[in-house]
């Protein structure tokens, strides 16, 4: 794994199928928060015995990827900065999930996380940054990174703050996994799991 930035973990693994993907598909991702959407949120999640995945989540992910999009996680890890876990063992767990997926087929192109709170954090990791979703830090980056077309993309957070970030980085698909209540605004589609973000994709790829 190689930490391309503080606030990134992109995946050394991408190079060797980053070639067998046309143009076509290079150009759009679908921005996925973890918790609450991958993986069920039972709050600071760091070790993989505690990483229960959501139902579905597996072959939603395989058919994001047949459809042309790269996955990239965005997540927020204040439990780094409050010294609740550590930046290493986000990266094991990080790790442990992408070799998960990828015995399923189901590659990810990116890993983002911010480690830092306003507030609460210690040290350097208290700070006002502008990757603590809801800034848009995290998913510029993933944009920027891959060339990808902001219109194009898709993405899927359980929280306001979540697809308040993809508003302010002008994703074009918006979707709300519900556990919090709907969002209020125009422009943001709610479904109930991962699988139902697939039917709107499925349906968006066939117009
Ligand atoms: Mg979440
Ligand atoms: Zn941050």
């Amino acid at each position: 794994m190689l930490w391309v930035t503080y606030c990134a973990t992109a995946l050394s693994k991408a190079s060797s199928w980053l070639s067998t993907m046309t143009s076509a598909t290079n150009q759009k991702a679908v921005f996925l928060d973890r918790d609450g959407v991958i993986n069920s949120d039972r709050g600071y999640v760091s070790q993989w015995s505690e990483f229960e995945l959501l139902p579905g989540v597996v072959t939603a992910l395989a058919d994001m990827q047949a459809l042309g999009y790269r996955l990239i996680i965005v997540t927020n890890q204040s439990g780094i900065g409050r010294g609740f876990y550590t930046e290493g063992d986000f990266a094991a767990l990080s790790t442990q999930l992408i070799d998960f997926l990828a015995g399923h087929d189901v590659q990810l192109t990116a890993i983002y996380h911010c480690p830092h709170h306003p507030t609460e954090a210690q040290g350097g990791f208290k700070k006002h940054c502008d990757c603590r979703k809801p800034q848009p830090g995290m998913v510029l980056r993933g944009v920027d990174d891959w060339q990808l077309e902001v219109e194009a993309c898709a993405l899927v957070g359980d929280k306001s703050s979540d697809i308040e970030a993809g508003r302010r980085a002008g994703i074009g698909h918006l979707f709300q996994v519900a556990s919090e209540g709907e969002i209020e605004g125009d422009g943001v589609t709610s479904v109930t799991d991962l699988p139902g973000v697939v039917k709107y994709l499925t349906a968006l790829a066939e117009q």
